[in-house]
């Protein structure tokens, strides 16, 4: 038996999403159906639909930073009940036996880590997984998480959705490599991941400085939390700078000059990559840099279930939320041609698109 949902899908890589009737597995025992409330729109969203990294598989549906409420659940579940607030990033299944499964880092998972959209569904043999641009999801129970109370206000909530990519993301890299009170934390590039990284550096206690080309972003960096903004054009301020950073994280999503940041760390420290670029083409990496200081490049790849849980509370504890701006399922199309310019993040009202659908 399944079911059939109201969805926005990607049908090629350069047609627009179009209305579509997705079909959805039933619950298996372990299964918790969810209505959600609000997606977020990812950058990896378009790319994938673009088929900017070649991965494509079609019609996809995107989404993976989804809230919503539990509506049913599998005979075996425990973890959550009907009427629970939680939410769904960027993992839905993965093996939860092998090495990185049992370390909470499925998305590593030596067997197959299925993605929330665009992967083979292991549950719904022939279907691809479908994420957050539909009414409803069903999700293996393990991958689902709590949002907290404190986060579960209406006018909070929207802003909830980023954290489950944004906000892992970035949570990631401060933990791994210890970010901590009084220290001096960098954050290359100021958009949706950026000023998420902003946010969390700042409440664990860290002095956080933006580097940016330019001096533009000077004021949202402040408002942030930020110190400042450092110039990365700027041969005085590099200088300035030279030597002071405990941890830069680099979210910049295209292929760039990396050379640049490296003096900038303490020896020991590290620089680490959050955005998929492939390889550093245009100005290939220096050893200059990493081993006169013992400097390091690290990347990091999102997070696991555990850690996307540590986030949700952390920022419930922080008050912490993505800013954002709320949008109607129709307006999608527009949205993604605008994602770039703006560091709030796009949130689809999915609450309201199911409403609409029910009446139509
Ligand atoms: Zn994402
Ligand atoms: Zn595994």
């Amino acid at each position: 038996m399944t079911f059939t949902v109201n969805s926005y899908a990607a049908f090629s890589k350069d047609t627009d999403l179009v209305p579509h009737k997705l079909e959805r597995r039933d619950l298996a025992k372990d299964d918790v159906l969810i209505d959600i409330t609000y997606t977020g729109i990812c950058h990896s969203d378009v790319h994938e639909a673009h088929n900017d990294w070649g991965t494509a598989n079609y019609p996809i549906i995107p989404g993976h930073e989804i809230v919503g409420v539990v509506s049913a659940i599998g005979d075996s579940v425990t973890k959550v009940k009907v009427g629970d607030c939680v939410a769904v990033g960027c993992l839905v299944d993965s093996c939860l036996k092998c090495g990185p499964c049992l370390a909470d880092e499925e998305i590593f998972c030596v067997k197959v880590s299925t993605k929330t959209y665009n992967s083979p569904e292991p549950h719904f043999p022939g279907h691809l997984t479908a994420g957050g641009y539909s009414e409803k999801i069903v999700v293996r129970d393990h991958f689902v998480l709590q949002v907290p109370k404190e986060l579960q206000a209406p006018e909070l909530l929207p802003g909830v959705a980023p954290l489950l990519c944004a906000g892992i993301t970035m949570h990631t890299p401060l933990t791994e490599h210890h970010a901590s009170k009084g220290q001096k934390v960098g954050i290359v590039g100021l958009g949706g991941l950026g000023s998420m990284g902003v946010k969390l550096a700042v409440a664990i206690g860290a002095e956080v400085v933006v580097i940016s080309r330019n001096h533009k972003k000077d004021s949202k960096a402040k408002e942030l939390g930020a110190s400042g903004v450092l110039a990365s054009t700027s041969k005085e301020e590099l200088e300035k700078h030279a030597g002071t950073f405990d941890l830069i994280i680099d979210t910049v999503p295209f292929d760039h000059d990396v050379n640049v940041y490296i003096p900038l760390l303490k020896n020991h420290k590290t620089l680490v990559v959050v955005g998929h670029v492939g390889p550093f083409v245009a100005s290939p990496i220096s050893s200059t840099g990493l081993i006169f200081g013992d400097r390091r490049i690290a990347g990091s790849c999102i997070g696991g279930i555990k850690g996307t849980q540590e986030v949700l509370d952390f920022c419930a504890k922080h008050k912490i939320i993505s800013d954002h701006i709320v949008i109607n399922m129709e307006e999608v199309n527009d949205a993604w041609k605008v994602i770039g310019d703006t560091a709030s993040r796009y949130v689809i009202d999915i609450a309201k698109y199911r409403e609409s659908n029910k009446k139509a």
